[in-house]
């Protein structure tokens, strides 16, 4: 499942061929994906100009001239291909095999810039939503998020707050929504690692009784902000060099320190711990119990 730095990715990719181009001609192939597809999806698009491709956790939000706003999640299996002058290439691919059955190309947008992007989703958890612009701000997915982990307001003091009092663990904490927007099992994992900090400690322990951060707090969230500028970073690369030859995101997965990486030595400088898996919240946890405490 996509986490931010693939969804970032996945905008840098599009950003290119939708910011100030037209949709030209919009095909729906079903009537719904996750949720049915908004009334009157295609008309509603068709001759308003993307003014703007912006990101918020992990959804994609297109600006539209019409003043409306085109709210797009990969769900699972999501991906979108664009094929541009006759040569495509994939934004940040998952799932290249399976995207690769055009019966799964339920959304084909057509750019003014002849730029032709599908939306590509085998097992249809992936969304499209339309919201009018003024509305953004009670809409229900995007109302209980929490912070941008990326933007300048997360911070220890923040993380902190947030954390104060809570009982959970710190695993199962970073992979609340509320608490910090955008993060999933594999980047909660790689920055516990990051920051030494043992998945299983309680979410409070990073915050005094009065909910102050301490230098535990400090640590995770710098690893936090690392990992996901690393990953995007990885995943820019890929699209890069791939760009003509229907590339795929991936590059990151051989940077992982712990995830999926059970039995294999720790990469912690100095540390001679083994990578275990455990299983929180139903979710597989891969950390060092040696030097994350
Ligand atoms: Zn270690």
């Amino acid at each position: 499942m996509p986490e931010l730095p693939e969804v970032e990715t996945v905008r840098r990719g599009l950003e290119p061929v939708m910011e100030g181009a037209r949709f030209e001609a919009v095909e729906a192939r079903r009537r719904d994906l996750r949720w049915p597809l908004p009334k009157d999806f295609a008309a509603r698009l068709q001759g308003q100009t993307v003014t703007g491709l912006g990101r918020r956790a992990k959804y994609l939000l297109a600006d539209l001239s019409s003043g409306e706003v085109l709210l797009m999640h990969l769900g699972m299996s999501g991906s979108f291909r664009v094929v541009r002058d006759g040569s495509g290439h994939a934004p940040g691919k998952y799932d290249r095999e399976r995207a690769q059955h055009l019966a799964h190309d339920h959304v084909v947008f057509r750019m003014s810039n002849g730029a032709l992007v599908t939306f590509n989703d085998p097992r249809r958890f992936g969304s499209m939503k339309l919201i009018a612009r003024e509305k953004l701000d009670q809409e229900p997915l995007l109302r209980a998020l929490g912070p941008e982990p990326l933007g300048n307001e997360f911070d220890a003091a923040m993380l902190a707050r947030a954390c104060k009092g809570k009982k959970t663990s710190l695993k199962a904490a970073l992979s609340d929504q509320r608490v910090v927007a955008g993060l999933g099992n594999i980047y909660v994992c790689e920055a516990l690692h990051r920051a030494r900090l043992s998945p299983k400690r309680r979410a409070s322990t990073i915050a005094s009784r009065s909910g102050a951060p301490n230098e535990r707090a400090e640590r995770l969230v710098d690893a936090i902000k690392a990992v996901l500028k690393d990953a995007i970073k990885a995943g820019g690369s890929s699209l890069r060099d791939h760009k003509q030859t229907n590339g795929e995101l991936g590059l990151f997965q051989h940077n992982f320190r712990v995830y999926d990486r059970d039995g294999k030595h720790c990469p912690t400088a100095g540390c001679t711990g083994t990578i275990r898996r455990i299983v929180q919240t139903g979710r597989s946890t891969f950390f060092c119990p040696v030097c994350q405490r």
